[in-house]
């Protein structure tokens, strides 16, 4: 049997990102959904955060510091919603478990779905390497997580 993919519900055009607009699927996730493959999951949706929402950012870590209460999410706004992303970043590790979920294709920037890179903070469009918080937990649960920019790597390796 194929293994199941968690994806960030915005690659598959779903309306869940910070500034309500809408990211083109690519064709080899549409292909892998039509094999019933992926499972969409939005970590800041289902976080209780609503679309449209002002834009957060990690400060003081990336997402792994945040599991450890080392750092904090905030919004543009500076309110804290660290609450909200380990909400979601739990459902994202329960959705893994209950389905014995081990391949993510995350959203690459995001202080959730990051993987490579986060922003660092200061809300000036400055990018530093770093996982978002969801992606951090799911890799301590040994899901391998790849970005937006290693799909065909992923599909390749599924499909083939
Ligand atoms: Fe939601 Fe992740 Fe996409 Fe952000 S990157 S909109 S948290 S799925």
């Amino acid at each position: 049997m194929r293994p199941k993919i968690l994806v960030s519900a915005c690659l598959m055009g779903h309306l869940v990102k910070y500034n309500g607009t809408l990211v083109p699927v690519h064709e080899q996730l549409k292909e892998l959904n039509d094999k019933g493959l992926i499972i969409p999951f939005c970590p800041e949706v289902e976080g209780g955060l609503p679309v449209p929402r002002l834009p957060a950012e990690i400060k003081g870590g990336d997402g792994s510091a945040v599991l450890c209460e080392l750092a904090k999410v905030v919004r543009s706004d500076d309110v804290d919603v660290t609450a909200s992303f380990i909400l979601g970043a739990s459902k994202a590790a329960d959705l893994v478990k209950e389905n014995g979920i081990s391949l993510a294709i995350m959203k690459d920037g995001s202080p959730s779905c990051g993987h490579t890179r986060i922003y660092d903070g200061t809300f000036t469009g400055t990018s530093i390497p770093g996982k978002g918080v969801a992606a951090a937990l799911l890799e301590k649960l040994g899901v391998r997580v790849f970005t937006e920019n290693k799909i065909e790597t992923l599909y390749a390796e599924v499909v083939l």
